[in-house]
């Protein structure tokens, strides 16, 4: 999607070699127009996958992944990351390592939403170690549905987190890939 790679260009902060700060775009603002065209961009790409739902991770890849799931037609349910102690027992949990705030969070689905009947299609905003996606990955794969593939607004190829979701046989379609952020420079794959 050229038109997402000048706004990266256009919004993105080099923040060290590693982190792009992309507020402008993904985790703070977004720009409605260029969400739904992503959108459409995820649903095209997995048009044929029989998708019945959509999942994404509060908070940022809620608007790419609610635009998906419009145009697919199907429900979005967001994993949220859990704040509480009450237990649910219908939640399906798991802890993952936060890349950007250095903690740990815990993110919970609710078996209410998600069951083994359906195909779901896991959209996310940035894949850069992949321990977020791997966490949701978990909680899809006990909740018995089926994973289609991955939908992400951006793959940093030079973080490992892609290329191992890709060796457990999980299809991955980035919309922009990001070869480098070195020298302060922001330089994409194709
Ligand atoms: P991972 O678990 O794949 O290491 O990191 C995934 C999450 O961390 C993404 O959903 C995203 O919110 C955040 N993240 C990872 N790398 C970056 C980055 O370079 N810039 C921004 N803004 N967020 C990032």
């Amino acid at each position: 999607m050229d038109k997402l790679k000048e706004r990266i260009l256009q919004e993105g902060v080099i923040v060290s070699d590693q982190v792009l700060n992309l507020d402008g775009l993904l985790n703070h603002q977004v720009d409605p127009q260029l969400t739904m065209e992503m959108g459409k961009e995820f649903a095209s790409r997995f048009a044929e996958a029989g998708v019945t739902r959509v999942v994404t991770v509060e908070s940022s890849g809620i608007a790419v992944a609610f635009a998906t799931a419009y145009e697919l037609g199907v429900p979005l349910v967001f994993a949220r990351r859990k704040k509480t102690l009450l237990a649910d027992p219908d939640a399906l949990c798991e802890r993952v390592p936060s890349f950007t705030k250095g903690i740990v969070t815990d993110i919970m689905l609710s078996r209410h939403y998600i069951s083994e009947q359906d195909k779901v299609l896991f959209i996310d905003d940035i894949i850069a170690n992949g321990d977020a996606a791997r966490g949701l990955i978990k909680i899809i794969e006990r909740s018995g549905a089926e994973l289609v593939g991955l939908g992400v607004v951006i793959e940093k190829c030079f973080q490992a987190g892609a290329r191992t979701i890709r060796e457990q046989g999980i299809s991955i379609e980035p919309l922009v890939r990001i070869q480098s952020l070195e020298g302060g420079v922001i330089t994409f794959a194709d």
